[in-house]
């Protein structure tokens, strides 16, 4: 596992650390705010396709893993792209199983955010509110920063999850 934390630091992450499904927040409120209080509240949007899994489902998936990746940089396109390039070595390694649940900052202009097709539909990933997972409260367990921005200059904390083994 040590090797992906090298990974990450690689692919320009400041924190990357090992943790396992205990280690981290879940709270069907982060649904809630989801569902609420985000600009794709509507649910239609590409990016927060659910798929027709459950509410249940998604949680059973997340906790059958027992390594999972936590990443953690200040810009939310590296999240996302670290994110992807963990989860291709890690299924190359022979971690066939290994998924990265991460927001979709990928492009720089999201052609979803516009109404139109996404350019790169097999590299979107899940976002980790739909698993109901806490991102503030899982970043504060690890001594993590994450807390809402005063200011919209505020440096932001972005985080992903690379579910690995
Ligand atoms: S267009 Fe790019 S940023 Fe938008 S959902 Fe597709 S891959 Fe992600």
């Amino acid at each position: 596992m040590q090797k992906y934390i090298q990974l990450a630091i690689e692919q320009k992450m400041l924190h990357a650390k090992i943790i396992a499904p205990k280690d981290m927040v879940f709270d069907i409120r982060a649904l809630l705010k989801c569902h609420w209080g985000c600009e794709n509240h509507d649910n239609q949007s590409f990016k927060c396709q659910k798929r027709n899994t459950t509410f249940e489902e998604r949680l059973q998936m997340i906790k059958s893993y027992k390594n999972i990746l936590l990443i953690h940089s200040n810009n939310g396109m590296d999240v996302s792209r670290a994110a992807l390039e963990i989860e291709r070595q890690a299924f190359l390694d022979g971690n066939h199983l290994a998924f990265a649940i991460r927001y979709c900052n990928l492009c720089k202009n999201c052609s979803v955010d516009d109404d139109k097709p996404c350019i790169q539909p097999l590299k979107v990933r899940p976002c980790e509110a739909i698993f109901g997972i806490d991102v503030y409260e899982t970043a504060k367990r690890h001594n993590l920063p994450c807390y809402p921005l005063q200011h919209k200059d505020d440096v932001q904390n972005r985080y992903g999850f690379v579910c690995l083994s």
